[in-house]
């Protein structure tokens, strides 16, 4: 079971100053910053997976890639400019989310072909159009809905067998896509997929849907899987289903959820085996949207916050070093807490956070190397390094989630 990680321009300054919270000055963004990749001294990923629309852009909006990157990217082909060593791999698609509202995808077969075909990926997933709907007992698909799932599967079925044809001579591996909107007719589209030639299917617009869901489509395309095809589940991330995912012949799977939740997640930010925590609130008076508006409105004024603020990161440090009691930092982080958020404290979370000290026993490198300021939710250095973090957690879980499954064979 091989897991792809989904690249959106994640990386960190690795000579970012956490005591001055500087960049390194001559720092040059991407050349000079590492991915998760070049970070770690153990894999955290099997492989990434790339999209067409960020690299490219949608309809005259720019991808995350500046100009100068986007050429580069091309020139240089994906395992060098992503400093890949070759024994990872990679995988292309186009981005279906980001056109997921036109009437048809944006891009022609001969664009997602060269696309993949030029930048050296392992494997390519070919052109597809995403379905929104899911039928449930209460909830039937019919009428308009109906036919407007129908002719998105019919577009991504067509589109399969043109990717088929012109793919003859290209270096990738090609993957089919089936859409669905009920077991059966992901199942159609799995059962075409496979006449037309593919034995890699990529199972799309599943990230909604719940758990049994899946697995209930999954059921439904085991019957008539044909004993070599491989399915790849796009952007599902359910480790705990991992050996019935196996057992319906998923190969293979990504998701940017570990790294998200470190970014985003209001509550279960940082990740361990056993539990999840949340991290410790610091935001930047001068940097944080929701501070600049607090300050420019007038609810809090600037210079007290500045105080507090450097106040917590102080003892938030030298509770780190030994020299501050939890208390204090407990008192200084509410005091500051205050200010920004009276409604709900979350003191009794930074208790716990701060009495069990995770990321003291966590052998990962960017815990090793940067201690308590993973668990601050405070600006990019700090937030992506923790999403690193729990990538790096997810993966160990899926290592030894596929040793139990080994030991029962
Ligand atoms: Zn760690």
């Amino acid at each position: 079971m091989k897991f792809f990680f989904p690249d959106s321009h994640d990386y960190v300054d690795p000579s970012f100053n956490f005591e001055t919270e500087k960049n390194n000055e001559h720092r040059v963004i991407q050349r000079d910053d590492k991915y998760a990749h070049e970070l770690f001294s153990k894999p955290v990923y099997d492989g990434i997976l790339v999209s067409k629309a960020i690299v490219d852009g949608v309809k005259g909006v720019q991808g995350r890639y500046s100009v100068a990157q986007r050429q580069r990217f091309f020139r240089e082909g994906i395992y060098r400019f992503f400093r890949l060593p070759k024994h990872y791999l990679t995988m292309g698609d186009c981005g279906a989310f980001s056109y997921a509202k036109e009437y048809e995808p944006i891009y022609t077969v001969d664009e997602v072909n060269e696309f993949y075909s030029n930048s050296g990926f392992t494997y390519g997933i070919s052109l597809d159009h995403i379905i929104f709907d899911f039928e449930t007992p209460k909830k039937k698909v019919t009428g308009k809905q109906l036919e407007e799932c129908l002719r998105r599967q019919e577009i991504t079925l067509e589109k399969a067998e043109e990717f088929l044809i012109k793919n003859k001579d290209m270096s990738f591996a090609p993957y089919g896509v089936a859409h669905g909107w009920s077991p059966e007719s992901y199942a159609d589209s799995v059962i075409k997929l496979q006449k037309i030639g593919y034995d890699r299917i990529a199972l799309g617009g599943m990230i909604p849907l719940k758990s049994s869901e899946i697995l209930n489509v999954l059921k439904c395309i085991n019957n008539i899987r044909n004993t070599k095809t491989q399915f790849h589940l796009l952007g599902v991330n359910r480790l705990e289903h991992i050996a019935e995912f196996s057992n319906y012949g998923v190969t293979s799977f990504d998701s940017t959820s570990p790294l998200m939740r470190g970014l985003k997640d209001d509550k279960k930010n940082y990740h361990t085996a056993t539990e999840d925590y949340t991290a410790i609130g610091v935001p930047q008076v001068d940097a944080n949207n929701n501070m600049r508006k607090l300050v420019a409105s007038g609810s809090i004024n600037q210079n007290e916050a500045f105080k507090l603020e450097k106040a917590c990161l102080e003892s938030l440090i030298g509770f780190e070093k030994g020299v501050v009691a939890k208390k204090e930092v407990l008192s200084a982080l509410t005091e500051y807490e205050k200010l920004y958020n009276s409604k709900a404290s979350r003191v009794d979370l930074m208790d716990k956070v701060l009495t069990d000290q995770p990321w003291k026993k966590c052998p990962c490198d960017v815990c090793k190397d940067i201690g308590i300021h993973v668990i601050l939710k405070r600006a990019a250095a700090r937030n992506r390094r923790r999403g690193f973090h729990n990538l790096y957690v997810a993966y160990e879980k899926l290592q030894s989630e596929l040793n139990k499954m080994n030991q029962v064979k």
